[in-house]
C-alpha cells in the first residue's frame, strides 16, 4: 500500500498516512496533529522509480 505524505498548512508539519489510491482520492484528509483540513499532498519520493535513461 503506498505511502502519502501531505503538509498541514495550519500547524507547518508533514505526515505520512498510507492510503490506498481511491481513498487518497476521496477522502477529505486532515492532519493528526490539529484536525485542520488545510493539507497538501506532497510528491512521495521512494515509491517513484524514474527510469527514463537507461
Ligand atoms: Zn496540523
Amino acid at each position: 500500500m503506498p505511502t502519502y505524505e501531505y503538509y498541514c498548512e495550519a500547524c507547518k508539519k508533514s505526515f505520512a498516512l498510507f492510503l490506498s489510491l481511491s481513498d487518497a482520492e476521496k477522502k477529505k484528509i486532515a492532519c493528526p496533529d490539529c484536525k485542520s483540513r488545510k493539507v497538501k499532498r506532497q510528491i512521495s519520493t521512494f515509491q517513484t522509480v524514474t527510469s527514463k535513461k537507461s
